[in-house]
């Protein structure tokens, strides 16, 4: 430790020193130069490579320099020494040797910075895991963790809803740990919030804290991750040692990602080692505390399809909790909860607001309340009125259109009208699953919609009926596409994919398909498909068949997708008025129930 202390003051002392040195000459003009020079304040004058330097007679001044420095100008050189030599001032000609002195003052610091990071990393990796010097590294953030500003509650968290009722669970066990342990139960361990940046993850993560009432410990996935291999590693056995000294308590780590990457996965400063050394022990921390202590570890991401498939094994990060962008109601709620905190004239329309803030999320929304009030401040107006609002609306949004999330009028219509159309078929069909929830707010990288079917229970066989069926909903998206809007768009494509995949296997492994035979032409896999299957298309390794036997398949698959796809047709067809009804209203409130769904379809029967 001492001798980090020793490196320390050379660097400063150093660096103080050059600084002296090059105080000491004063830089100065040419022309300034020379006439120091006819006025005979100059006592003697060196010339070298690209520099005159001109020193002064000792005790002219104390507070005068005692050199001056100036660039050389040789077409005028003669002039100069003529009125040095009248002058009678001495001039040398300096060949270029500067003398190793200010080299070595520059190089000083630079060998003692270079040392440092070499005894710290050395030390680090020699002493396995951890050294001393690393560990003190680690502690001295160690007062950062500890209930960081954990003053919000779910008060301060609009929308969420489902978010905050999942989480609400943790915050019941954290208060009364007993009552679950009485019964047997065990908690999880690790819960993972995911969600696209700006949604609320960090603000939840302290309302939960919050809510609680119980120690508090935070940390964000960046302060884990250090030039020196080691540090990152004892940051967390640090974190987590003062998280297990309390007990009862809650762990946050924020942007878990930036620790949390699958190994092997880019290069970043400190290099592959430093974060799997960091990585590895989180793992460790987390496998490590028993299973009695009420303890809870909270992750925040918005790039979950990027961590170490090892953290997210059961007993570590099991439980997803998903915060997606608001739809128009939740945004509304936002709008309220920011709005509280500034003065709002009369005129504000907060709906309106709503209206015109698709795609936003609630890191925007604070953003543009903020901006509007300070847009009605500049105006030295008593309250925010809406045309501030609308400034400021205007101004989110253009940031958002370069982000590229926002979703156009007719881009949202025809999602609009694709979502309903797989609601309307998983409605219609019976073998379906009830539809839980129809939005058109964009969840994740590519998704622009998405419609979710409630399980009726764990299923392990699936009839053909089913199958096709499930085909029909599949494809019943196109279908209303091609219905209402007479086109078909690029939407529509991971439908595609996993109809077709599920059609080849109808064919290719359950003998389902007609005028194809029994026998299986793909190794055996589990049989999940009815869930979301994601899109990769059958692997080539499956067993040999003739070309002819090949074509076989590829018309029974197409076969079996045709007549899909035209059930679909017929079926959205017939209800061509319900569809545009339950469109429309999607397009409006941007998220619909399943029980809203089926009360517009049978209203619209009737
Ligand atoms: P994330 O961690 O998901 O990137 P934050 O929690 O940092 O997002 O959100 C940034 C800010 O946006 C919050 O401090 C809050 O002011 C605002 N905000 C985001 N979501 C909400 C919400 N659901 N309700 C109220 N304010 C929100
Ligand atoms: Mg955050
Ligand atoms: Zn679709």
């Amino acid at each position: 430790m001492r001798s980090l202390w020793i490196v320390l003051v050379l660097v400063l002392g150093s660096a103080l020193l050059l600084q002296v040195v090059v105080a000491s000459e004063s830089r100065i003009p040419y022309a300034r130069f020379r006439s120091l020079a006819e006025s005979g304040e100059l006592a003697e004058v060196e010339i070298r490579d690209g520099v005159y330097i001109g020193r002064t007679a000792p005790g002219l001044s104390a507070s005068a320099p005692r050199s001056y420095r100036t660039g050389r100008i040789e077409p005028t050189e003669k002039d100069l020494l003529a009125d040095l030599d009248g002058r009678g001032i001495p001039y040398t000609r300096v060949a270029d040797e500067r003398g190793l002195l200010p080299y070595l003052w520059l190089a000083l610091p630079l060998a003692a910075l270079v040392a440092m990071v070499h005894l710290v990393s050395r030390r680090a990796t020699a002493a396995g895991n951890v050294s001393s010097a690393a560990t003190a590294f680690g502690k001295n953030k160690a007062r950062l963790y500890e209930e960081r500003g954990a003053t919000a509650t779910f008060r301060d968290v609009a929308g969420s809803a489902e978010a905050k009722a999942e989480l609400g669970e943790i915050v019941d066990f954290l208060k009364a740990p007993e009552r679950y342990e009485k019964l047997g139960g065990r908690m999880p361990r690790g819960v993972l919030l995911v969600g696209p940046p700006g949604t609320g993850k960090t603000l939840l993560a302290r309302a939960i804290a919050g809510e609680a009432s119980v120690p508090f410990f935070s940390a964000c996935g960046s302060e884990f991750v250090e030039m020196f291999v080691g540090v990152g590693a004892a940051r967390v056995r640090d974190l987590f040692s003062q998280a297990r000294e309390k007990g009862t308590c809650l762990v946050f780590i924020d942007e878990l990602d930036a620790v949390g990457k699958a190994r092997g996965i880019g290069g970043s400063v400190g290099g592959h080692d430093e974060r799997e050394q960091t990585l590895n022990q989180l793992l460790t921390e987390m496998d490590g505390f028993d299973a009695r202590t009420a303890m809870i570890v909270l992750a925040a991401t918005n790039r979950p399809e990027i961590l170490d498939p090892a953290l997210l094994r059961a007993g570590r990060f099991d439980r997803r909790v998903h915060v997606d962008r608001p739809d128009l109601a939740e945004r509304r709620e936002i709008l309220a909860v920011h709005g509280r905190k500034v003065v709002l004239d009369a005129d504000v329309d907060l709906d309106a607001v709503a209206a015109q803030t698709a795609g936003l999320v609630g890191a925007d929304l604070a953003n543009i309340v903020n901006e509007a009030a300070l847009l009605a401040a500049r105006r030295r107006a008593a309250a925010v009125r809406q045309s501030d609002m609308e400034a400021a609306i205007e101004r989110g949004i253009a940031g958002i259109e370069r982000r590229g999330r926002r979703l156009g009028a007719r881009e949202k219509l025809v999602v609009a009208y694709h979502e309903v159309g797989h609601a309307l078929t998983a409605t219609l069909l019976p073998t379906q699953d009830p539809v839980r929830k129809v939005s058109i707010v964009p969840r994740g990288a590519g998704a622009l919609g998405y419609t979710m079917q409630q399980p009726r229970e764990d299923r392990y066989l699936w009839s053909r009926q089913e199958i096709l069926d499930r085909l029909v909903v599949l494809l019943g998206g196109r279908a209303a596409e091609a219905e209402a809007v007479g086109d078909l768009s690029t939407g529509a494509q991971d439908d595609l994919l996993n109809a077709t995949e599920l059609a080849r296997r109808m064919v290719r492994e359950l003998g389902m398909g007609q005028g194809v035979g029994l026998s299986a032409l793909e190794p055996r896999r589990p049989l999940s498909f009815l869930g979301e299957s994601r899109g990769a298309p059958s692997p080539g390794a499956g067993r040999e068949c003739s070309d002819a036997t090949a074509r076989e398949i590829d018309a029974e698959v197409a076969r079996i997708l045709a007549d899909a796809e035209a059930r679909a047709r017929a079926m959205i067809h017939e209800r061509r008025a319900t569809l545009e009804r339950i469109a429309a209203r999607l397009y409006e409130v941007e998220t619909l129930s399943g029980d809203e769904i089926r009360a517009m379809m049978t209203s619209g029967e009737a």
